[in-house]
């Protein structure tokens, strides 16, 4: 007699699905909603169902004391709530499409059986990537993807009481453990392939997340991989591939997941551009009968329209209803699409991210303009604390393309709202307009949502034009001349300031605009934005051609000039006094020799030790200059001194008339940038600065790339 379970009533359909965690149990719970009849059986090869993967670092840092309460339901409660058999511990190992049966092993007996459907859905999830470096099965090193591995990990916390953890990957779950170790009192190195934490942001937000770990006392190791693991009976260390080893009793690798796709091939199931299964809106798969939903389907992006595989439980639940409902005899019911919305809390501060960042919405060939939003959750005399939102539009359309928003308080709503204002195709004039509850203990008048549409609308519209502090940069490297106004008080520029900024308060702007020149594009700012935009505009009436404000203002340059830093410093094992010393100087004056060592500070941070000088009139610099075999000593106060021409790997003589003849053993280490002048061809003033700036510019480029190559 055949194993094969025969109808119990000839109207009632068969449902098989295999995987019984977030999606699995969606599409039972959805498909007996709808059909009492109808025979529904999950297969699931773990012990454990229905369970929030997303709580498990909770559990590890012991903020969730028990792990019955990420899964409360078992399958007795299925089978009494739902009519549901969940067979645990039971796993599908092939299946015949065109017979319509799966073959499924009982994990405790051995025993093979073969089962029939009349539909069939894979919600077989996704597996944790282990990299295939020597030493990962050591006992003390895990992934977290089930409720065993998490219990598994509080078992070693508890067992082997480690002091020190390295945690593999900056994504959300290593994020989330790195958090929770540290709440417990453990050291914890996290360890990230990219130059960057968290690679769901762009750099620059994501850089915000990296100080708040670093305060928090995580060691952040960037632009490093996990080379292998060390350890004889347990792991004791990880070795990078750089060849340091850092000391962990307990390794966690959260480098990524990879969707569970065997028994897809298996049928025939086409496969994704993304690797996970090809599914259309109504979650079939192209096999008759045969759908996809969870962690192993793919998805596609509400905004291209393209394919996108984000491996989240908020779309596993979505994927399952439509599944369960489609099965049932639903036809309205369709997916939607994604943006891709997550959001993880890191220490004190919470980190949201809606639909294309910046860098992917160049990828996806837009041009968006890009706006950096710093302005209180709520009213700030009742405790309002400040968010900072990044929101990418496409210049073209208009359309509101992503967002970013990280901050102490007021996160998931602001990206809540902004995801469901992209969802609807939302343009950011569109989001002035929305009604947004407002009491103070909540928000602010203007809420931040709607100063990021006002802020965006005048960009796009090209009124008030934005720029980035990495465009700024950028078009100051290729020694573009741009002027830089600082719009705030005295007092605030001189405690820090845009390198090469000019202190004009809004208050005196309309008064000494005459010291700008209309025909340079020029750059507002002040701390935040909101000044900086109002100066833009008086200097716009006033005549100047084309003037940008700068995005996110002081603040957000600052935090991008410590991004930049640290992303130019060298690693911990290179002293300083193995980086390229260079002075620079000047002959008479320091004026080009500072020009010089600004740009190179302010390009290449740390890596380079910039010092500058001139050739002053005082008895050491008179020898040094007769040693150099220089005709003439200038007057500056800066002058050279012996220590610094000793110190200098490189001595750049910058100036129209270097006849230097320095000898041995200086020659070897003295180079000559002979700056043509161009007042020689009667060119004076602003663009006689900037001919030569531009000419300094291109060999400090050159000098520098030679240097840290
Ligand atoms: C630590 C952690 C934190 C997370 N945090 C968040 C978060 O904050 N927000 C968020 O949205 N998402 C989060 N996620 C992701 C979320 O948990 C997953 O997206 C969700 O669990 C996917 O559900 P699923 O049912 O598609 O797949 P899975 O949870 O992977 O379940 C699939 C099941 O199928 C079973 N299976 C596979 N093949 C077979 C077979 N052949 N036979 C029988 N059974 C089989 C597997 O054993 C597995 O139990 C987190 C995940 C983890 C691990």
């Amino acid at each position: 007699m055949s194993d094969i379970p025969m109808p119990a009533s000839p109207r009632a359909q068969r449902l098989l699905i295999v995987g019984a965690v977030a999606a699995g149990t969606s599409v039972g719970a959805k498909a007996r909603r709808n059909d009492e009849e109808m025979e529904i059986v999950i297969y699931e090869r773990d012990r454990d169902i229905s369970y929030s993967g997303c709580g498990l670092p909770y559990f590890i840092g012991g903020t969730v004391p028990d792990a019955d309460d990420l899964h409360p339901r078992d399958p007795a409660w299925f089978a009494k709530r739902y009519n549901i058999d969940i067979r645990t511990g039971h796993e599908v190992i092939s299946a015949d499409p065109a017979g319509r049966t799966l073959q499924v092993r009982d994990l405790s007996s051995g025993e093979v059986t073969t089962d029939r459907y009349d539909s069939l859905v894979l919600a077989t999830g996704a597996t944790s990537i282990i990299p295939p470096v020597p030493g990962v099965d050591l006992p003390g090193v895990f992934a977290l993807r089930s409720v065993r591995d998490a219990e598994a990990i509080k078992g070693w916390l508890d067992d082997a009481s480690p002091k020190q953890v390295v945690v593999v990957g900056s994504g959300f779950i290593g994020l989330e453990v790195a958090e929770q170790l540290v709440t417990s009192g453990i050291g914890v190195t996290l360890v990230e392939r990219l130059p960057q934490v968290m690679p769901a942001l762009d750099a620059d937000m994501a850089f915000r997340v990296q100080e708040e770990l670093e305060r928090h006392g995580v060691t952040v190791r960037l632009n490093t991989s996990m080379a292998g693991l060390q350890g004889d009976t347990r792991v004791c260390g990880v070795r990078l591939d750089t060849g340091e080893l850092i000391a962990a009793e307990l390794v966690i690798l959260a480098v990524g997941v990879r969707p569970n796709t065997d028994l897809a091939r298996d049928l025939g199931v086409t496969i994704g551009e993304t690797g996970a299964i090809a599914v259309d809106p109504s979650m079939r798969t192209n096999v008759e009968g045969v759908f996809a939903v969870g962690d192993c389907a793919e998805s596609y992006s509400v905004i291209t329209g393209r394919p996108l595989w984000r491996p989240l439980g908020s779309t596993a639940n979505k994927m399952g209803r439509i599944a369960g409902d489609q099965i049932t005899g639903g036809t309205t019911l369709e997916h939607r699409g994604i943006l891709g919305t997550g959001i993880v809390r890191v220490f004190e501060l919470a980190v949201g991210h809606t639909g294309l960042t910046e860098t992917q919405a160049r990828a996806e060939g837009f041009d968006p303009v890009v706006l950096h939003n710093t302005k209180p959750a709520h009213a700030t005399y009742l405790g309002g604390k400040e968010l900072t939102i990044k929101a990418v539009a496409d210049r073209a359309s208009g359309r509101l393309l992503g967002a970013q928003a990280v901050g102490p308080q007021g996160v998931d709503k602001r990206i809540d709202v902004l995801a469901t204002a992209i969802t609807f195709g939302a343009t950011v004039a569109d989001l002035f307009h929305l009604d947004l509850a407002y009491s103070p203990p909540f928000a602010t008048t203007k809420d931040p949502v709607h100063y990021t549409g006002m802020a965006l609308e005048t960009a796009v519209r090209g009124r008030a034009p934005l720029i980035s502090p990495t465009d700024l940069d950028e078009r100051l490297a290729r020694g573009e001349w741009i002027q830089i106004v600082d719009v705030r008080a005295a007092k605030d520029y001189a405690k820090g300031h845009l390198p090469g900024a000019v202190n004009i308060p809004l208050a005196d702007l309309r008064r000494r605009v005459g010291e700008l020149d209309p025909q340079v594009p020029t750059v507002t700012y002040c701390n935040k934005g909101v000044t900086g935009n109002a100066a833009q505009n008086v200097l716009l009436a006033l005549g100047l051609a084309e003037v940008m404000n700068l995005s996110g203002g002081n603040s957000t340059y600052q935090t991008h000039t410590r991004q930049l830093q640290r992303a130019t410093s060298l690693p911990s094992t290179i002293k300083p006094s193995h980086l390229p010393h260079v002075l620079f100087l000047c002959v008479h004056n320091a004026g080009k020799s500072q020009m010089a060592g600004a740009l190179m500070r302010h390009l290449y941070g740390d890596r380079i030790v910039v010092t500058t000088a001139g050739t002053g009139p005082d008895d050491a610099s008179a020898r040094i200059v007769a040693e150099l075999g220089a005709s003439t000593a200038g007057e500056h106060p800066k002058a050279v001194t012996a220590a610094m021409l000793d110190a200098a790997d490189r001595i750049i003589l910058i100036g129209p008339d270097v006849q230097l003849n320095p000898p041995e053993p200086l020659a070897d280490r003295v180079e000559r940038w002979p700056i043509h002048d161009p007042a020689d061809d009667g060119i004076e003033g602003d663009e006689r600065t900037r001919n030569i700036r531009d000419q300094i510019a291109n060999r400090v480029h050159a000098l520098a790339t030679e240097l840290t190559s």
